[in-house]
């Protein structure tokens, strides 16, 4: 059964982390999500890539700073350095949809993680104690335009926030990401070199990202130059 008034959520500001973003669509794919697939873009994601998120998205939308409304410019203007957060924060006007789950694009799902949608909203009353939640890689969240100005506010005034991770999704945090690894096909994982996994754990999981990327992602490179698809 699915539910289309209910979306997973990620964002991709440029064509890096749109890898990021279609292996992690492509990780929930294989386990057969039911509810739609949506990845927020801003202008510089390339239309190559644009045409390859519509493969594995349900929606792909284009967000902007600085055309938005006029709270949202004012507020990037204050911090722009804000810049990723705020844009983050434009998945609280997604209200088409009842309630949604964001994910990082650096994030890798393991298994079927519908079940977040049966949580409450973390952000049901947004007060200035609530969020340790924000820069966070996943939460639950449901589209409001008053949501989205308080936290606009929120994060104006104090920045960012965070918090904690669930056991099914893993999150690739801090500055080296999947993609900045080489990987061997042959042997089906990533070459230790300079910034080796810390972990035999991580170098799991980074064998699963780069495996999806492979057998997942790349095909639909060949499928769309293949096909022309490109307007
Ligand atoms: N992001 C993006 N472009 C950037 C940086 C970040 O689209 O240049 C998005 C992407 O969805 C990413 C999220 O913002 O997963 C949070 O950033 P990141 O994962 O790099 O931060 P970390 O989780 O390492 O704190
Ligand atoms: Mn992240």
């Amino acid at each position: 059964m699915s539910v289309t008034d209910q979306a997973f959520v990620t964002l991709a500001t440029n064509d890096i982390y749109c890898q990021g973003a279609l292996v992690l669509g492509q990780s929930l794919r294989r386990h057969r999500p039911t509810r739609k697939l949506v990845v927020l873009i801003t202008p510089q994601v390339s239309s190559l890539l644009r045409a390859i998120l519509s493969k594995v998205f349900d929606e792909i939308i284009e967000v902007n700073l600085i055309d938005s409304a006029d709270y949202i410019h004012l507020a990037f203007l204050k911090r722009p350095e804000l810049g990723v957060t705020l844009t983050k924060l434009h998945c609280w006007t997604l209200t088409h949809y009842s309630k949604c789950v964001f994910l990082d694009a650096d994030t890798l799902v393991l298994s079927n993680v519908d079940e977040l949608f049966d949580r409450g909203e973390f952000s049901a009353a947004p007060d200035p104690g609530w969020p340790d939640c924000f820069n966070s890689g996943v939460f639950v969240f449901q589209p409001s335009l008053r949501t989205h100005k308080l936290l606009l506010q929120h994060a104006t005034e104090h920045g960012s926030f965070d918090f904690g991770s669930s056991a099914k999704v893993v999150h690739f945090l801090g500055s080296t990401k999947p993609w900045n690894y080489k990987y061997n096909p042959q042997s089906g994982s990533v070459l230790e070199q300079g910034s080796a996994p810390s972990s035999q754990h991580q170098a799991a999981f980074l064998n699963l990202w780069w495996t999806i990327y492979q057998n997942n992602v790349l095909p639909l490179y060949q499928s769309v130059q293949a096909g022309g698809a490109l307007a």
